[in-house]
């Protein structure tokens, strides 16, 4: 007789195969099938997730780079993040990066051949005259450069989301952060809803959406999953995954690292959930070895956010590129 662990593997290979005939075939999975993810073998998980992205990602790596436009002194109370003015952390406080400064990282990027440039600010929302000097600034990137823009502003309303399609910005970024279930234990300043609401508004202007989150702020791994799935509600256009990088000063600073296994198997999770959206490693990833950066690529990631000198990435483009290059992607 077979140990039954033979037949539960078995039984769990069968439905992941019929999960992935169906992505394949360009449909998707359910909530219930989306969670079932969590008891299927990781190596098969991971192998039916690395098929997914071969067939819908394009081989052209999705790069982009960012600039902090304005740091610090935030006033809402995020548990993780660096920039929270509920915490101290001793990050860099200004109110507005110099249009020079904010120039040459374009230049810099668009010459490395970075395909997208960012500008991000702390803050609930950016209003007024900040953010018609930041329009201002991504109006002259555009022309200079012809880079596509993206930006990250916080908590937009419809007209100041208005202001920045004028300027050109094309795409408009705004974390969903984690599952919803866990962000109501980070996050008391701001709700869910509020995000899904100025996302909508950048839909309903054209522009592209970029929504994701941080993985390892104490979520468990059904909250992943969860996660992933309400992420759909953003309809992004890519979904950058960070891995907290646990920052002294702020309440989550003493939170266990999650795994290099962990992370390959919500890649998984994020690939088979979001066939054919690009998903991008964001902050976090210096930690991993190369080989594990290397898998995660194979599994799901496609896009990054990569360094030059003026971002704390941690990388530099050439790196980067080199690694796109050794997973199969040009660069
Ligand atoms: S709103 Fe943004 S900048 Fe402010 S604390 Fe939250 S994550 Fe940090």
């Amino acid at each position: 007789m077979r140990h039954p662990f033979f037949k539960t593997h078995t039984k769990m290979n069968q439905l992941l195969s019929t999960y992935l005939s169906r992505i394949l075939d360009g449909g998707q999975l359910d909530e219930a099938e989306v969670y079932s993810l969590l008891d299927m073998p990781s190596d098969e998980l991971r192998d039916a997730a690395a098929q997914v992205t071969a067939r819908f990602m394009p081989r052209q790596f999705d790069s982009c780079s960012i600039i902090n436009a304005r740091s610090g002194l935030c006033s809402e109370n995020c548990k993780w993040c660096a920039q929270s003015a509920h915490y101290t952390t001793g990050c860099d406080n200004y109110p507005m990066v110099p249009y020079d400064e904010c120039m040459e990282a374009a230049r810099l990027n668009h010459e490395g051949g970075v395909r997208r440039f960012s500008l991000v600010a702390s803050g609930k929302a950016v209003r007024g005259k900040a953010l018609a000097t930041m329009c201002g600034m991504m109006a002259d990137i555009k022309e200079r450069t012809g880079l596509y823009t993206c930006a990250s502003l916080g908590l937009l309303g419809r007209e100041e989301m208005q202001q920045l399609r004028d300027a050109g910005v094309q795409r408009y970024h705004c974390n969903l952060e984690t599952a919803p279930s866990h962000f109501v234990t980070l996050c008391t300043t701001h709700t869910y809803e509020d995000k899904l609401r100025t996302i909508e508004y950048a839909h309903e202007l054209g522009m592209a959406v970029c929504s994701g989150g941080i993985i390892g702020m104490g979520e468990t791994p059904r909250q992943r999953a969860e996660f992933a799935l309400a992420l759909r509600r953003a309809r992004p256009h890519s979904i950058p995954i960070n891995i907290l990088a646990p920052i002294p000063g702020t309440p989550l600073e003493g939170t266990p690292l999650i795994s290099d296994d962990e992370i390959f198997d919500t890649v998984a999770i994020f690939r088979l959930t979001h066939p054919t959206t690009p998903l991008r490693f964001a902050g976090g990833r210096k930690r991993l070895s190369r080989e594990a950066q290397l898998e995660c690529m194979r599994i799901g990631i496609n896009g990054a956010i990569v360094g030059d000198l003026l971002t704390t990435i941690g990388s530099s483009v050439a790196q980067d590129r080199a690694l796109a290059s050794d997973a199969g992607y040009e660069f």
